[in-house]
């Protein structure tokens, strides 16, 4: 039986008051205050910035020395996390961070831009060609997706090429955020939500609801079938690739989750409250049901975010690879420059103390 969350397993929900001695109850106290002060000053952080994270994190484990180098340490493996969630924030005109056009940069309606069937070969995959083919109102309404990673990818081999370190995370976490949202299956179809086959209430349910429950399968998972990582001659191409394969995933899930929901009753569009509740015993059945009948499937879910993971760490090779392997983000600090008195300064010292020594001396005065 897998945990679904390590939220509870702090060691102090453990003791029993019986282990508890009286001067660590007199701490427990303040402490359990300030605990409760933190849970509500800490942002909300939903599981689907969480899955952004590990698939940043595995993208970095994927990557060849000495590129891995420049994100693998704590601090920095860190930031790139941060870096990968953020875009979110972008597109919520609630946050502080907000961008007005980013929301397109998120999603990508294949089918809801052409009528042409899967796997869409004719689609163009230049932006400018696709925009005269469609108008440029369809990719407002549809998304931008697929050229945002490209131009993420772009900037991030300018800012390693020129050793901008900010730069390089800021575009690297965008690189991260647009591939893992691209392999997302209910990101690139215009049945986003299930609305149109009778599974409303999928997205949630997939990206939160399940992943949320079986994290730890989920990262165990992301981390099997490493490879080398390949050079990307046709970055752009390979996304539209990628999306392709992505979509083919979206039938064999919508097909697990009607049959979860015929099975155990249950739709999780009527209880949003249960997707992050993981002790609801009445969402419990139908998130075990559609697990399993996904793994039945092969876990394309799980295939998806592994995908994202892989594909992530190939374009930020390319980029590395592009900007001339840099070995190191920030410019190196140029060598310390001899001055001309060299280190031998101090032997200047007894002339500057000569003066001292032979400083006319007032005499004592003599007369009574
Ligand atoms: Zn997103």
């Amino acid at each position: 039986m897998m945990r679904a969350s390590h939220a509870f397993d702090l060691p102090g929900r453990r003791a029993t008051p019986r282990q508890w001695t009286k001067p660590i109850r007199s701490c427990a106290i303040p402490a359990i205050v300030l605990f409760l002060f933190w849970l509500a000053a800490a942002p909300a952080v939903a599981w689907s910035d969480r899955l952004h994270a590990l698939i940043a994190e595995e993208a970095v484990q994927r990557l060849p020395s000495p590129l891995r180098d420049l994100f693998s340490g704590a601090a920095d493996l860190d930031r790139l996390r941060q870096a990968a969630i953020a875009p979110d924030g972008w597109r919520n005109p609630e946050s502080p961070h907000y961008r007005p056009d980013e929301r397109p940069n998120h999603f990508f309606n294949i089918d809801g831009i052409t009528s042409a069937p899967y796997p869409f070969a004719d689609f163009p995959r230049r932006r400018a060609d696709a925009v005269k083919k469609f108008g440029a109102d369809a990719f407002k309404e549809h998304g931008t997706a697929p050229w945002a990673a490209y131009d993420a990818l772009d900037a991030l081999a300018g800012a390693l090429a020129d050793g901008r370190t900010d730069d390089v995370f800021e575009k690297a976490g965008q690189l991260a955020h647009t591939t893992a949202d691209l392999h997302m299956p209910f990101h690139i179809t215009k049945n986003y939500d299930g609305q149109l086959s009778g599974n409303p209430g999928i997205h949630k349910a997939l990206e939160i609801g399940l992943v949320h429950r079986y994290f730890d399968f989920y990262s165990s998972e992301i981390r099997t079938q490493r490879r080398q990582v390949p050079y990307l001659a046709d970055a752009q191409g390979r996304l539209f690739d990628w999306l392709t394969e992505t979509y083919a995933r979206i039938g064999p899930i919508l097909e697990a989750d009607a049959a979860a929901r015929l099975a155990t009753a249950y739709n999780p569009a009527d209880h949003p409250e249960d997707l992050e509740d993981l002790a609801s015993d009445r969402a419990r059945p139908y998130y075990a049901a559609f697990k399993k009948d996904l793994e039945a499937r092969g876990s394309p879910e799980a295939a998806a975010i592994r995908d994202a993971a892989d594909h992530l760490a190939a374009l930020l090779y390319s980029a590395w690879v592009t900007a001339g392997k840099p070995l190191s983000l920030a410019p190196a600090p140029p060598p310390p420059q001899p001055s001309p008195t060299g280190s031998y300064w101090w032997l200047l010292l007894p002339v500057a103390l000569l003066p001292i020594l032979f400083w006319p001396r007032r005499r004592p005065n003599l007369k009574s």
